[in-house]
């Protein structure tokens, strides 16, 4: 059987990194993306030491019932970020999404 994953809209080349399970087996995906411009380190980001591709960008995104990260927002916060999706897949009683068993 195959899965299809769906990620949310980040900056650049976004991807699940890890995904969690929900009471009702839908899939919760901690999605990293880039971003280029670092408008999430504002505060300590050095346009000359960028990283390959930008600076990195976390958020979860529920494919059972599609709840996310307040606003869709991402966050440099990785265990943070982590740790919601975690408790977000323990309360979710969302059942996979059809699309998701092709
Ligand atoms: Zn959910």
């Amino acid at each position: 059987m195959q899965s299809t994953i769906t990620t949310v809209a980040l900056p650049q080349a976004a991807g699940p990194i890890a995904h969690f399970v929900t009471l009702g087996g839908a899939l919760v995906a901690l999605v990293q993306g880039f971003d280029p411009d670092a408008h999430l380190y504002s505060v300590r980001a050095n346009p000359k030491h960028a990283p390959a591709g930008g600076w990195p960008v976390y958020t979860w995104h529920c494919l059972g019932c599609w709840a996310a990260r307040s606003g869709d927002t991402p966050s440099t916060d990785l265990a943070a970020i982590r740790v919601a999706a975690n408790d977000h897949a323990g309360t979710c009683r969302a059942v996979p999404q059809p699309d998701q068993h092709r």
